[in-house]
C-alpha cells in the first residue's frame, strides 16, 4: 500500500476521500492497520467513496486544545460514509452554518483548510 500519511494528505487537499479496502475480502479497513481486521490478508488498495453519509455522533468544542487560532465553540462529528458504513470520518461542522445537528442526519463532506491545518468539514443535507 502506497505511504499511508502521504495517500491521506494528498488526497485530503484533491477533496477525495479513498479507504483502504482488502483486496482479498473487499472489507473497508478504518483506520488503517497493517493486517485485514476480517482476514487478515496484508493486501490493500485505496478505494474512493462518495462524500454523503450520516452523522454517527457529535459535540461542541467550546475550548482550543491547540495553538491554533480556532474560533471556539465548534461542533466536531463522527460521519459514517454511506457507501462504507463501517468507516467513520472525524469532521467539523462547516463554520457560521447555524445548524444545529441531529445524529443521523445525512450530511456532505468537503475538504477544508485554515490555521489549524487540512481537515473535513460536514454539511447537512436537506432533507
Ligand atoms: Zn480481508
Amino acid at each position: 500500500m502506497r505511504d499511508l500519511e502521504n495517500v491521506w494528505s494528498e488526497n485530503l487537499q484533491k477533496g477525495i476521500l479513498q479507504i483502504p479496502t482488502c483486496q482479498h475480502c473487499r472489507s473497508w479497513n478504518w483506520y488503517p492497520l497493517p493486517a485485514c481486521r476480517s482476514c487478515q490478508s496484508t493486501d490493500f488498495f485505496w478505494n474512493e467513496v462518495e462524500l454523503i453519509g450520516t452523522l454517527f455522533s457529535w459535540t461542541r468544542v467550546h475550548r482550543r486544545f491547540t495553538n491554533f487560532d480556532i474560533a471556539v465553540p465548534y461542533v466536531v462529528g463522527l460521519v459514517e460514509m454511506a457507501e462504507a458504513p463501517t468507516v467513520r470520518i472525524p469532521a467539523r461542522l462547516q463554520a457560521g452554518s447555524g445548524a444545529q445537528p441531529i445524529i443521523g442526519d445525512d450530511v456532505t463532506l468537503t475538504a477544508a483548510c485554515d490555521e489549524g491545518g487540512w481537515h473535513w468539514v460536514f454539511n447537512l443535507r436537506q432533507k
